[in-house]
């Protein structure tokens, strides 16, 4: 027997309250219809992908299709945040390291020049003269500066998208898992979202955001495999040398960073802690997002070491001064994953997943592609989905 069963029918039901489910149901309560908004555990937990102080927003890509979404993206953070009222993006240049024949950085200078993004290409001596020494490569290495980095604050947003959708009339129901999906037996069309809890959600499209446990949760539905990989991964702040923490803030010269070809590393000026550095090295151990290990982190010896050679002393690298652990949710190419189901449910479910470590700065255009793929079909303008459907995985459905 099911109980609390609503016989209002919702224009569209968006499963998983992260970023990306918070941009879907910010854009489609924009747009005037009515959307429900579902989160299994309380809203900004810090389980999930989503939490925390802090995400790198950059348009430097080795793959040219992400460029028109970041582009995009900053357009509708400043749009989003002018209407809350607070902001939530802080600008900052980006530098792009590594050695000068690595694969990675030679795409991201190609699509710069592709795309006309103004940079600059330093050498060693030329980066120790721009950044006053503050960051220091290898002589074989080239760093790619530009104007287009910058830090998004990561649970603040996930707060304003759901602010500014209550606002605008969407209904958020936190505690709420969801266990089934499935079309109504009457042929009506709609779909029929069930809860754990023995609540039942009705309706016409549903949008299917639910981060690591995607794989789970669409295997569950349809049996369709994404492979989409939950991999455990740590964010670490590190303490400025005294006297030196107005030089890595942000709003001065320290940009955004990443460093490519062997270990990959990135980071961000300090904004949220004054006087530490969040220094994150991309490396995480596979988990099952409903066990998790909660373990020390991976190659954080290799990152104390990155952050010694790369900082001339001015960043403790004993040790970090503070630690939180988070989800990427990978797939085999990196690729998002914004698309159809399809099978039994044709163009009625849209699942936006599989954003491998790189989604957040994107969450305000992807969320506005998921709410046009699930009530108008296909996304506004000129923005490719093709690189991200899940046709490229060769699925099997039930
Ligand atoms: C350490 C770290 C650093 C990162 N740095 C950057 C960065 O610098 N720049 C960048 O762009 N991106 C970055 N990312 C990636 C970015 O944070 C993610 O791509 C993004 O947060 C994914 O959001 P999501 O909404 O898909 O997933 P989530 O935030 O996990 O949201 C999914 C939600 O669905 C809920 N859910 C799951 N199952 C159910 C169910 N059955 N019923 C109801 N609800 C359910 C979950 O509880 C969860 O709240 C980083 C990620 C991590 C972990």
């Amino acid at each position: 027997m099911q109980n609390n069963v609503s016989n209002e029918v919702f224009d569209v039901i968006i499963v998983g309250g992260g970023i990306m489910g918070s941009a879907t149901a910010y854009h489609a309560s924009k747009r005037g219809l009515k959307a429900l908004l579902i989160e299994q555990f309380d809203f900004l937990h810090h389980r999930g992908s989503s939490h925390g102080e802090s995400r790198t927003i950059r348009a430097n890509y080795s793959k040219p299709y992400y460029f028109p979404l970041v582009m995009d993206s900053y357009t509708l953070w400043q749009q989003a945040q002018a209407q809350i009222g607070y902001d939530v993006y802080f600008p900052a240049h980006q530098l792009d390291m590594g050695p000068a024949h690595d694969p990675t950085l030679l795409k991201i200078l190609e699509n710069c020049k592709i795309h006309g993004i103004s940079h600059e290409v330093l050498n060693r001596g030329q980066l120790a003269e721009k950044l006053s020494g503050y960051i220091d490569f290898p002589d074989d290495f080239i760093g790619i500066f530009n104007e287009f980095g910058g830090v998004i604050k990561a649970t603040k947003a996930v707060a304003m998208f759901q602010t500014l959708a209550h606002k605008n009339g969407a209904v958020l129901k936190d505690n709420t898992e969801i266990a089934d999906i499935k079309k109504d037996e009457n042929g009506d069309g709609v779909v029929v979202v069930s809860a754990s809890k023995n609540e039942t959600f009705r309706g016409k499209k549903c949008v299917v955001t639910v981060g690591a446990w995607m794989r789970k949760l669409v295997k569950k539905v349809s049996g369709v495999e994404i492979p989409i990989k939950p991999l455990e991964i740590h964010v670490f702040y590190w303490k400025v040398k005294e006297g030196h923490e107005g030089d890595f803030a942000i709003g001065g010269d320290f940009p955004t960073f990443s460093s490519h070809g062997g270990l990959h590393v990135f980071g961000t000026p300090s904004l949220e802690y004054p006087g530490l550095v969040k220094v994150v090295v991309e490396a995480g151990d596979t988990c099952d997002p409903d066990k998790r290990e909660w373990g020390p982190g991976a190659k954080v010896d290799e990152l104390k070491e990155w952050i010694k050679k790369s900082f001339n002393g001015f960043v403790e690298w004993r040790e970090p001064v503070m630690k939180q652990a988070c989800m990427y949710s990978m797939t085999p190419d990196h690729d998002y994953v914004v698309d159809f189901l399809g099978g039994q449910f044709g163009k009625d479910v849209v699942v936006g997943g599989g954003f491998s470590g790189h989604g957040f700065k994107m969450a305000p255009v992807i969320g506005r592609v998921l709410a046009e793929l699930a009530v108008d079909g296909v996304p506004s303008g000129e923005i490719d989905i093709k690189p991200f459907g899940i046709g490229r995985f060769n699925n099997s459905q039930k």
